[in-house]
């Protein structure tokens, strides 16, 4: 079984970049709690991330000190309501563990008890009903919703409340976005 472990590809990153970051398949882990599970991560694609991210703050700030201005003040507080909703659940969502189930501590020789498909070989844990091996994240998240390309990353367990705010985040900004471009185009139309 030892031979197993220094052969998988999960474990071996773990064990050769060490504790403060850890590579665990395609998930770039940082903070880690005693037991070895991650609190951190971000998802293989963090550069398209770290760019969206930016580009909803730009959008935001374009909105707040530039547009909303010439609308109202209340406007302004809605916006800035709405866009920091928006950036923090996003970056939440981007960042959180998303519910790595992975044998950290690897000292449960499990494979030799149970096998099928509630065994992941490469994360060496017994899948309970709700646990998906991700072949894009390359790890077993608990409570498996989907895996989101635009947060590069599963949603699962811890990082599911956070996904829902930024639905909600997103709708907001959309629906301010389009009530004060309309209602400026008719005060200047008016004027
Ligand atoms: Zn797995
Ligand atoms: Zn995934």
């Amino acid at each position: 079984m030892e031979n197993t472990r220094k052969n998988n590809p999960v474990y071996s990153r773990i064990s050769r970049v060490g504790i403060k970051y850890a590579k665990i398949a395609n998930l770039h882990c940082f903070l880690f709690k005693k037991n070895g599970v991650p609190l951190l991560c971000a998802g293989p694609n963090w550069s398209f991330v770290i760019g969206l991210n930016l580009f909803f703050i730009i959008i935001g700030l374009l909105f707040i000190f530039i547009i909303c201005p010439r609308v109202s003040q209340i406007d302004v507080i809605i916006g800035i309501i709405a866009f920091t909703l928006l950036v923090v659940s996003y970056t939440m969502t981007a960042l959180s563990n998303p519910g790595i189930c992975y044998n950290f501590s690897g000292d449960q020789d499990l494979g030799h008890h149970l096998s099928g498909e509630r065994y992941c070989e490469l994360c060496e844990v017994v899948k309970k009903s709700t646990t998906v091996h991700c072949d894009e994240c390359g790890v077993c998240i608990e409570e498996y919703d989907h895996h989101c390309p635009w947060v590069s990353k599963c949603i699962g367990k811890n990082n599911k409340w956070f996904f829902y705010a930024l639905l909600i985040g997103l709708l907001c900004v959309f629906v301010f976005i389009i009530a004060t471009l309309s209602f400026k185009s008719r005060t200047s139309s008016k004027d």
